[in-house]
């Protein structure tokens, strides 16, 4: 009892004085990018809300997975955490053989946006709406080339989906994360892509990328004309992205709720309302940026996406 009483204490001492030193963010792709964005955003709103820095390092690379293992090994004291979206999920069945066990590896802190997608192409391709691009797509011997993240990406994810559909192949071209994805649509190196709104809003507004439709029930607020995919002849059609924080298993419960205090307050915050607004995205509900409904999003979604990719046969190892 006085051992209980005694780290409770404790705890409560640590997460007063926590973070007496800035935090790492380990994103698991690229700068640039709508992970690496989403990251920036909410990191600098829950930094005000902490009274400390919080700084972004990038790793991505082999589905996000080396990014997350260093995360998953890092000391759990509340100084290095993850924001991921899906791919954690995927991950897990995609990978056979992770250093880590997905469902029990994290403290998890909340859910932060669900990411819109849009699928893109580079300004001068051919097919001028989705009905176009999906009679270019069906052509026999179609050599589209299409860039994503790495397997089990969002990007990937939305490619295999649109793949399915049509039932034709793409030729998947994978890098670090989208951010030099899209680089390499707006210089026409590759044909197309599907990306989190987040990414691709300005370059679309630009016309610097071609945007067939967006994946998700409704068009996006500063995209009007931008049809949904279910619109625009992919009836069903639907992809949601959602991200979230994780700090490693085993980091003192006080810390773990200080974090999610600042983040559902950061998610109230009217300038990163308003920065998610313009890459079309929205701050997550309350009620889901909590450690409880992270960990139940991140079961759930391991859940969902095994069978499917089981099914597909498709591992990366
Ligand atoms: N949008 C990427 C994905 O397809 C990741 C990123 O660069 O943020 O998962």
């Amino acid at each position: 009892m006085i051992f209980r009483a005694l780290a409770l204490q404790l705890g409560c001492a640590a997460a007063q004085e926590y973070p007496a030193r800035p935090v790492n963010i380990i994103v698991p792709a690229a700068a640039g990018g709508p992970t690496d964005t989403i990251s920036r955003i909410t990191a600098q709103a829950m930094s005000k809300v902490l009274g400390q820095q919080m700084t972004i390092e990038n790793a991505g690379g082999a589905g996000g997975t080396i990014g997350t293992a260093r995360v998953v090994r890092a000391e759990p004291d509340g100084y290095t955490l993850l924001i991921y979206h899906v791919g954690l999920a995927t991950a897990a069945t995609l990978f056979r053989k992770l250093p880590y066990d997905t469902k029990t590896a994290f403290a998890p802190i909340g859910l932060v946006t669900d990411a819109p997608m849009t699928i893109i192409a580079r300004s001068d391709f051919a097919p001028n709406s989705l009905g176009e691009l999906i009679a270019y797509l069906k052509q026999p011997g179609n050599k589209t080339t299409f860039g994503n993240a790495g397997i089990g990406s969002a990007s990937h994810l939305c490619g295999l989906l649109l793949a399915s559909e049509l039932k034709s192949q793409l030729a998947t071209v994978p890098y670090r994360g989208t951010g030099p994805v899209m680089n390499d649509l707006i210089g026409k190196q590759i044909d197309m892509s599907c990306d989190q709104a987040t990414n691709t809003t300005g370059p679309i507004q630009a016309r610097q990328v071609k945007a067939y439709a967006v994946t998700t029930k409704s068009r996006l607020p500063s995209l009007p004309e931008l049809p949904t995919a279910d619109e625009a002849g992919l009836k069903g059609f639907e992809l949601a992205i959602w991200h979230g924080v994780f700090a490693p298993k085993g980091t003192p419960s006080s810390i773990v709720q200080k974090l999610a205090a600042a983040l559902r307050a950061a998610l109230k915050d009217p300038d990163l309302a308003r920065r998610f607004a313009e890459i079309n995205t929205a701050p997550m509900a309350e009620a889901k940026a909590t450690p409880e409904a992270a960990q139940r999003t991140l079961e759930s979604e391991i859940n969902r996406w095994a069978p499917i990719i089981k099914a597909a046969g498709d591992y990366a190892d």
